[in-house]
């Protein structure tokens, strides 16, 4: 470990000069916020042959080549503290600490009323259920495998307008309940849900929260959710292609009406999904 190598140095020029001007088609937009992506460069494909290997708070980290640069593309969970953080980079022999800075970000209330408070006020066995759920979720969040290359440049998965956005401070019926780990696409119930790039199917369940889920595995440590859906359309272990259908939309587990709940895992963290949209489906 060289914490004030000269490779340091080099890395941080870089990214001192480079972060401006990052319009990579094929990368999500950099938002160095809670719950955002961070792309930092690290190098030149030409300088550095092999690809480089990152952690993020010990966790393996996707790297990609883009227009002729390594970029590190680094999940940066909603909790994040902001304040410095760092990013631990193998280059060959070498390994450094990039340091970057988590700034904070304020993210809106929503508001949600359901009928069915069963979903609010959980019954023992409905919360022992959840806990047992939301543990196997960790697990599968945390998930990696290793691809040759990794498309970042989603779909929407569904055709409708947006609705509740990523990171919502939400309440449900008044009271405060965790910040929205997705974004909700609205939609009318059987409408087709396509995977949002090609990849392999995880896991398919039916939890207490999410309903009917399908998970999509893209490799490096990006995860895709479709959540509450009428159909599931997939099987465990069955490769995907951009665009094929995975099922269909509905209003399974905890939803106040029909529609599509996408969320988007790096590096077991989960971010806004709307960051790997082009930028004219950015709303
Ligand atoms: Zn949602």
């Amino acid at each position: 470990m060289h914490n004030l190598s000269t490779s340091l140095h080099r890395l941080i020029s870089l990214v001192l000069f480079a972060l401006p001007l990052l319009a990579h088609a094929g990368l999500p937009a950099s938002s160095n916020v809670p719950g955002g992506v961070m792309v930092l460069p690290l190098g030149s494909v030409s300088a550095i042959a092999d690809k480089p290997q990152a952690w993020f708070a010990e966790q393996p980290v996707l790297v990609t080549a883009d227009e002729g640069q390594w970029f590190a593309v680094v999940g940066l969970p909603l909790d994040s503290i902001p304040v410095m953080h760092e990013l631990k980079v193998q280059l060959g022999h070498e390994t450094v600490l990039l340091p970057f800075d988590i700034r904070p970000k304020a993210y809106p209330e929503q508001y949600v009323t359901l009928k069915d408070t069963s979903k609010i006020e959980l019954s023992p066995a409905d919360l022992t259920r959840a806990e047992r759920e939301i543990a196997a979720i960790t697990e599968l969040k945390l998930h990696w495998r290793d691809a040759p290359d990794t498309d970042l440049a989603f779909i929407l998965p569904a055709k409708g307008a947006l609705g509740g956005r990523f990171g919502a401070r939400r309440f449900f019926n008044g009271q405060m309940r965790k910040p929205h780990s997705g974004l909700d696409v609205r939609s009318k119930s059987g409408k087709p849900v396509m995977a949002s790039a090609a990849g392999v199917v995880l896991a398919v369940d039916d939890y207490f929260f999410n309903g009917k889920t399908v998970f999509v595995d893209h490799g490096n440590g990006l995860i895709t959710l479709y959540c509450h859906l009428k159909r599931m359309d997939v099987k465990v272990g069955q490769p995907v292609r951009k665009g094929q259908r995975v099922g269909l939309v509905g209003q399974t587990g905890r939803a106040s009406g029909p529609h599509l709940h996408w969320s988007v895992v790096l590096n077991g963290a989960m971010v806004d999904p709307e960051l790997f949209l082009a930028a004219e489906r950015r709303q």
